[in-house]
């Protein structure tokens, strides 16, 4: 079976379909698996969760997901974020409300635990250390766990009582197999990691291999979008930075 892993997509349909079109030219995929962060920062709530609803077979609420329907408060974000926030509330219909109310904040499909943050605190804890991921560890008894929210791609591997940042990078297939293992696919609609393409991954059950894939999209149409909307511009801005 194939599997591909998204996250973080924050309402950015144009990276989206980038991805998914990706998905396509690269074999396919059986399931995919969205690890929260629909919604938040960018132009089209909407458009993102009709999607992801039609094609991901599992998905977690993301702490964005939930701060648009009230469920986490916003005194967590900063004041861009928050704006973006409200702006969402406003454009999400009650069937919205409904399904993003009703994602799960943790989900064990076979060898591993799906969360947004992380396994001590699936909404909110980023995994940007070996040391957060050594703590967290102890907090699943899965053998894998896959991460968003950091919008870092990154994997982190237990190696007897100590843990190792492994970089996870296009190109270089990761084979999990012997060590226990948090994954981080990086972001569809937001990365951070300086390389402004939309991340993803793909794990391939059968040679236990998971890689890394980054697409190019059109970065100028969700921006031209966003300020149409009137969201915050450094928002925006960000976006071409990959910041
Ligand atoms: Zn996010």
């Amino acid at each position: 079976m194939r599997y591909a892993i998204i996250a973080d997509i924050h309402a950015n349909l144009a990276a989206l379909q980038a991805v998914l079109e990706d998905i396509r030219i690269n074999g396919g995929v059986d399931e995919i698996w969205c690890l929260g962060d629909i919604v938040g920062y960018g132009p089209e709530p909407r458009e993102c969760l009709e999607v992801v609803q039609k094609r991901c077979t599992v998905c977690i609420a993301g702490n964005h997901d939930l701060a648009a329907i009230g469920k986490l408060d916003l005194s967590y974000f900063n004041p861009a974020a928050a704006e973006a926030c409200r702006w969402t509330t406003e454009k999400l219909n009650p069937v919205d409300v409904h399904y993003l109310g009703d994602l799960p904040t943790k989900v064990e499909k076979g060898d591993f635990l799906l969360v947004h943050g992380s396994p001590s605190e699936p909404t909110l804890e980023y995994i940007i250390s070996a040391g957060i991921a050594e703590k967290n560890f102890a907090f699943f008894t899965n053998k894998f766990c896959l991460a968003g929210h950091s919008h870092i791609p990154a994997a982190f591997k237990e190696e007897g009582s100590a843990t190792q940042s492994i970089h996870l990078t296009t190109g270089i297939g990761l084979v999990l197999h012997a060590h226990r293992m948090i994954v981080n696919p990086g972001s569809v609609g937001q990365p951070r990691d300086g390389d402004p393409r939309a991340s993803y991954a793909i794990y391939d059950s059968e040679g236990l291999m998971l890689r890394l894939y980054r697409v190019e999209y059109n970065i100028s149409a969700t921006q031209d979008k966003m300020m149409q909307a009137g969201l915050p511009v450094p928002l925006i801005t960000r976006l071409e930075q990959g910041r």
